[in-house]
């Protein structure tokens, strides 16, 4: 073939790669499903809440119908939650959307956008999608550098990601720190703060970013319904910025692009506070119980303050392949980082207690074999 589709800054974009679904590591290792254990999307354990499966039950009627553009009924709830007005928030399908909406509203084809080494591959999936150019920060014990992103920040830079905490590391940069990144960032560079994980801080953690919404017009704040809220196969997010940052965004958003269940699922989600808490506190117990068998197996982990921890199973670069297809043929799911360029670590999520302890039973077999 003497042409190739598409441009280049398509073709260089190495392509996604999810957590591997239960069935297709049922069929390929010839294992019963019911018996597999998937700790590998930072998906709630839990499951979805029962307030939403009524709610979408209640929604199935209307199915034949587009959903509603604008989401009102969700707006609303969001908006009364968080005490902002309704046109300072915008919809996603997943939070995803929502970063990737951020790209394609703010940033031009090589123009540049600053995220860290170890954080989320949607960044710099985002930055290759827009044709920008992405500036990676090198990361500081597995976290954000932010002083460094601040410095470097160019004359063409419009868009700087930061999650927190950060996946797939779980570290945590704390209030202060973001906010003295705030008072800095030049005001035409939009900052994503990406707050997949939010639900998951112990109290004497959480900060209030939506205060910090009202001061700096160049912030967006991105939220997700997928971790703590247990939705993720519905796909809903969520992003509360200033009216001139959400009238951006939702002039590149299709129209439709949260579906009518998860607008209605999300909206029995966002009230259920009892699930929320139950939610946290299963994780933190999991937390504890996951690095305690590391401890005894005498792994090294970073802490974490996500629904998650990364584990480091070996000291070659072939590590977490072998350790992952180990426990694979366990019928144990979790996710090799290698794409991210840490090839002797594991991201382990946090499941139930019994799937927890079933992961560290096969873990030790893996390390072992
Ligand atoms: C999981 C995750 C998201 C996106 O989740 P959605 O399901 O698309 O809402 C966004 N950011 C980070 C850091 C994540 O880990």
């Amino acid at each position: 073939m003497s042409f190739e589709f598409g441009p280049a800054h398509v073709r260089r974009i190495a392509p996604y790669q999810a957590g591997r679904p239960i069935s297709e590591v049922a069929r390929e290792f010839g294992l019963d499903e019911a018996n597999i254990v998937k700790l590998a999307s930072n998906e709630n354990p839990l499951g979805m809440p029962e307030s939403s499966r009524r709610a979408i039950e209640a929604a199935l009627a209307d199915l034949g119908r587009y959903p509603d553009s604008n989401g009102f009924e969700l707006k609303a709830a969001i908006a009364a939650k968080y005490d902002v007005p309704m046109d300072w928030i915008t919809l996603g399908n997943g939070s995803n959307d929502i970063l990737e909406l951020a790209a394609h509203a703010l940033v031009a084809p090589g123009e540049s956008i600053v995220y860290s080494q170890y954080s989320f591959a949607v960044y710099p999936l985002a930055t290759q999608g827009v044709g920008a150019r992405g500036i990676e920060v090198p990361s500081l014990n597995y976290g954000h550098d932010i002083p460094a992103m601040g410095r470097a920040i160019e004359a063409d830079t419009k868009l700087v990601f930061i999650a927190n905490p950060n996946n797939p590391t779980g570290t945590f940069v704390p209030a202060a720190e973001l906010e003295a990144f705030l008072a800095q960032v030049p005001p035409q560079v939009v900052v994503v703060l990406d707050e997949a994980y939010n639900e998951y801080l112990a109290a004497e953690l959480q900060y209030d970013s939506i205060a910090w919404v009202r001061r700096y017009p160049n912030l967006l704040v991105s939220r997700t319904m997928s971790k703590a809220y247990g939705l993720a196969g519905l796909r809903v997010g969520f992003a509360i910025a200033q009216p001139q940052l959400t009238d951006l965004l939702n002039r590149v958003r299709q129209p439709f692009n949260v579906n009518s269940l998860a607008q209605a699922a999300a909206i029995a989600a966002l009230n259920d506070r009892e699930f929320l808490e139950r939610s946290a506190q299963i994780n933190a117990a999991g937390y504890r119980q996951l690095t305690a068998g590391f401890d005894a197996l005498g792994l090294e982990y970073v802490p974490s303050y996500g629904n998650f921890v990364l584990v480091k199973v070996g000291a070659d670069d072939g590590a977490g392949s072998r350790v992952n297809l180990a426990l694979l043929k366990q019928g144990i799911i979790v996710r090799p980082v290698n794409g991210y360029g840490l090839p002797q670590w594991l991201r382990i999520s946090i499941g139930l207690p019994e799937e927890n302890a079933a992961f560290l039973t096969a873990l030790k077999q893996a390390l072992a074999a």
